[in-house]
């Protein structure tokens, strides 16, 4: 029995001056129960927490830790710019670097706005679509998280899917009035709502691959249909690859799934991986919908911290390492690992479905394929939850929600695979007891 009395000393001193002891929902265990560890150190593939237990980290801080934790080259590269300040408020070279980067990535951003977070760089998003077309109706799909602004927290995943919240208070009908929610991977769903309130959609927004909910790929087709209609309807396509963007390959899911279908995106949000580790995210855009922000245009945006130098050297030192040797890695590396839990689930005759899009996954206590939202809610959460508390009592860190993606990093090595196998065998046998 591994002893987490310290995380547990500093989860009640938490509770009592932070909200349910934690700084975003899903870190406080709430859906499986026990005491979030408090992580003081990575290293490569491991994080220790405070009583000095050591772990496999399959969370990566929810997807930036795509290197791996405290890799020397960010590290070099952070100390040297916090050495220089850590922030102006004044433009900087790191943003224009960062931006050029992301645009030779993906040529579809001739232009590239830096914000702090995936749920700001939404946000403006959304504000853009809806300038450049002058419509209001903003689509998203059930299950599919894009942060945590009013319009978009309907029907959403992430953290308001672990704890089963239909929506949250707070954020008025007015709000949220329009926005459509509509099952994901559902054509004829789209199909009805384009003919009947087309000219009124200013935009379709989706996970590039919805991984909120766990992992839900898209149907072959869907993304470049949502292309399709939007661009016959005179809407925007949004594709959030705020999870995705640099992680599934080096021009994220579109530079994978985008040049072989042939679909582009209108607009596109970046975060995560582009920061390294620090609070950086982005939209990016062709010229004429992205010259609509302050000041080229009158679409308001702006942020004390955006394009922060310290944050934009993380992300480029990152990006450095995000080479196509890496994306092989990490390619294999969730195929090993997938199947190595998913067998040692089948061994243990437990119903499950192991699904993947490009290098995510996750796995629902289902029997069945998981293809939307509401096929994701049928899973045994309690099921989950065992599995979840006998890995991380292995010393294997995974997402504590059975609505979340598992994230790889590059620095995951060969013992670290057997020791997170060996372990899903014994956590699989608990889940049968
Ligand atoms: N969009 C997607 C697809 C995400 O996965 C997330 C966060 O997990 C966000 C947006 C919001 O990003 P942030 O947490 O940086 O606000």
């Amino acid at each position: 029995m591994t002893t987490f009395e310290t995380s547990l000393q500093w989860h009640n001193r938490a509770q009592r001056i932070i909200p349910g002891g934690v700084s975003s929902p899903v870190r406080a265990f709430q859906s499986v129960g026990g005491t979030p560890r408090y992580f003081v150190k990575g290293e490569g593939s491991k994080i220790w927490d405070v009583d000095g237990n050591e772990y496999v980290d399959l969370v990566g801080s929810w997807g930036p830790m795509i290197v791996g934790h405290a890799h020397p080259h960010v590290v070099s590269r952070v100390k040297s710019a916090m050495e220089k300040s850590s922030s102006f408020g004044a433009p900087g070279p790191g943003e224009v670097l960062l931006a050029e980067e992301i645009a030779a990535r993906v040529p579809a951003c001739e232009r590239v706005r830096f914000v702090s977070s995936g749920t700001e760089a939404v946000m403006t998003a959304v504000r853009l679509a809806r300038a450049a077309t002058g419509r209001n109706l903003i689509v998203k799909f059930a299950g599919c998280y894009h942060g945590h602004s009013d319009s978009l927290l309907v029907q959403s995943g992430s953290g308001i899917a672990t704890l089963g919240l239909p929506n949250s208070p707070g954020v008025t009908q007015g709000q949220t009035q329009d926005t459509i929610v509509v099952p994901f991977n559902d054509v004829e769903a789209m199909n009805r709502l384009f003919a009947e309130r087309g000219s009124e959609i200013a935009a379709v927004i989706t996970e590039a691959t919805p991984a909120n909910m766990g992992v839900v790929p898209p149907s072959p087709g869907f993304n470049k249909f949502l292309s399709d209609i939007t661009k016959k309807n005179g809407a925007l396509f949004i594709l959030d690859e705020v999870m995705t963007g640099f992680r599934i390959s080096h021009g994220g899911w579109w530079g994978k799934f985008g040049l072989e279908e042939a679909w582009t995106p209108d607009l596109f949000t970046f975060g995560k991986v582009i920061g390294g580790g620090m609070p950086l995210a982005a939209v990016g855009g062709s010229a004429s919908v992205m010259e609509l922000l302050a000041p080229s245009g009158s679409v308001y945006q702006a942020g004390t911290l955006s394009g922060n130098p310290v944050a934009t050297t993380a992300g480029l030192a990152t990006l450095e390492l995000c080479d196509s040797e890496l994306y092989l890695s990490l390619d294999s590396r969730a195929r090993e690992v997938g199947s190595a839990i998913s067998n040692a689930l089948t061994a243990a005759d437990v119903e499950h479905s192991f699904q993947q899009a490009g290098n995510l996954f996750s796995f629902f206590f289902t029997s069945q394929n998981v293809s939307n939202f509401d096929d994701a809610k049928k899973q045994d959460t309690s099921a989950f939850a065992v599995f979840f508390h006998s890995l991380l009592e292995q010393g294997i860190s995974v997402p504590p929600s059975a609505f979340e993606a598992w994230f790889v990093s590059g620095a995951l090595t060969d013992d670290d695979v057997d020791k997170i196998a060996k372990a899903a065998s014994v956590a699989a046998q608990q889940v049968k007891l």
